[in-house]
């Protein structure tokens, strides 16, 4: 249990046998006591003072033996000073608030607990790190350095001074967005990454889908059966597919049907082939093409019961895999569940992935400004009050992208993510 504020100090006197305040950031084994003096738990209490704290302020810690009657008796016994219990990501945003974090590192402390996959939190610890904030804290101050040029130059009228600050500007402008870019262009892959991807099993029943379904999740999920039209309902189930969490998603044959129930299944099942980040076209047939009014073109195309019409497993191409999902060693779905996380996108070598929508929109939007004053500065350099206003909005996405300009609603956003205590 995590106390912070000033209000610690009304817990020492349940600490009989530590001095008050107890030694900063020592461990020490102490009794805890009610306002009786019963002793509630034999417990470890670690003090923080203000400022070298998680938030900032003091923090006193109590690591207690745990059982929830005794966390709900200390929690009564701390109301009764008046300390209250704290709100979804409260601690990081007291932290955030005293200048301990920038707000994309606070975000990476919840991606850190919450990311799906082991890539996923890798990037999120190098954004805790401050990775975005040292990226883009230079880019912004040499932003507002630009700025002041420009600004200059307006105050002092372009003819006054005689030269021209174009020049300067159309360089600063390559420079800046050339930082922002690999930012900008990795954003699908750390939406992805974060957010996870829709990947969907179509095709036309009794092709073999659900039985690619299993396969792909390495365990009977989906009911197979030779009797077409089985899988009547979406069915879904997260997988990871290389670094992605991935729900993977089989769906009813598609065929005309007169059983109303089917002919629904039938709807979802080209509906989820719309939404699909990526589409498999399931077929047992090598020579059949997907049908021309599937909702979107397919991503790859599966060709399942090679033992049937005697081909080769594996992939042909990038676009292209062929199996028996009924017969298959485990090594031939490996090799296409690695194909598919490939297409999916590497993230290997990323270094500058961001980790939330909110992250990504401010970066876009950033990149957006400097490119529209690059328009401006092209079709007329002498109207720089225009430029200046774009270069503006720039610096200031960037200054919300790391917290420095924030409305409550912003954090309140930030933080319901967060679970109590962090
Ligand atoms: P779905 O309707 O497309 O989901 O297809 P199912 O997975 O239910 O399979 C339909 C039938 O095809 C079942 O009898 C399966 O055992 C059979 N089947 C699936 N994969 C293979 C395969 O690789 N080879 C052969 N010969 N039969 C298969």
């Amino acid at each position: 249990m995590r106390v912070s504020g000033p209000e610690v100090a009304r817990v020492f006197p349940l600490l009989p046998k530590l001095p008050d305040p107890p030694p900063p950031r020592t461990a020490c084994f102490t009794p805890l006591v009610d306002d009786a003096g019963e002793v509630l738990d034999e417990i470890l209490a670690l003090y923080f003072p203000a400022p070298r704290s998680y938030t900032g302020e003091d923090v006193l810690e109590l690591h207690l033996h745990g059982n929830p009657h005794l966390c709900a008796e200390v929690l009564s016994l701390l109301a009764t000073l008046d300390i209250r219990p704290a709100q979804p990501g409260e601690f990081t945003r007291r932290a955030f608030l005293n200048g301990r974090l920038d707000l994309t590192q606070a975000e990476a402390v919840e991606k850190i607990i919450h990311a799906p996959t082991r890539e996923g939190r890798r990037a999120a610890v190098r954004l805790l790190d401050g990775g975005l904030g040292e990226a883009i804290g230079p880019v912004r101050e040499a932003l507002i350095d630009l700025l002041a040029q420009v600004e200059a130059h307006i105050d002092f009228e372009v003819e006054e001074s005689g030269e021209s600050v174009a020049p300067q500007l159309e360089e600063g402008l390559k420079t800046l967005l050339h930082a922002l870019d690999p930012w900008v262009a990795s954003r699908r892959t750390a939406e992805r990454l974060f957010g996870g991807v829709r990947v969907v099993l179509a095709g036309r029943p009794n092709v073999g889908k659900s039985s690619l379904f299993n396969r792909l999740l390495g365990e009977e999920r989906a009911i197979v059966t030779a009797i077409a039209g089985t899988t009547r309902d979406l069915i879904d189930r997260d997988v990871h597919l290389g670094p992605y969490p991935v729900r993977l998603i089989d769906t009813a044959g598609l065929r005309q049907t007169e059983d109303v129930i089917e002919a629904e299944g039938v709807g979802r099942s080209r509906r989820s082939a719309a939404q699909a980040d990526l589409l498999l076209w399931v077929s047992d047939d090598p020579d059949e093409a997907p049908p021309e009014d599937l909702t979107r073109p397919c991503d790859v195309r599966i060709d399942n019961k090679r033992d049937a019409w005697g081909g080769t497993s594996g992939w042909q191409g990038e676009h292209r895999f062929v199996c028996a999902a009924k017969s298959d060693p485990d090594e031939v779905f490996e090799a296409l569940r690695a194909g598919l996380g490939h297409l999916l996108g590497d993230v290997g070598g990323e270094e500058s992935l961001t980790a939330t929508a909110r992250q990504g929109q401010a970066l876009a939007e950033a990149r957006q400004h400097l490119l529209a004053a690059q328009t401006l500065l092209r079709d007329d350099p002498d109207d720089l009050e225009l430029i200046a206003e774009e270069l503006h909005g720039a610096a200031h996405r960037l200054a919300e992208l790391l917290g420095e300009i924030h409305g409550e609603d912003v954090l309140d956003r930030v933080f319901s993510s967060f679970c109590i205590g962090k």
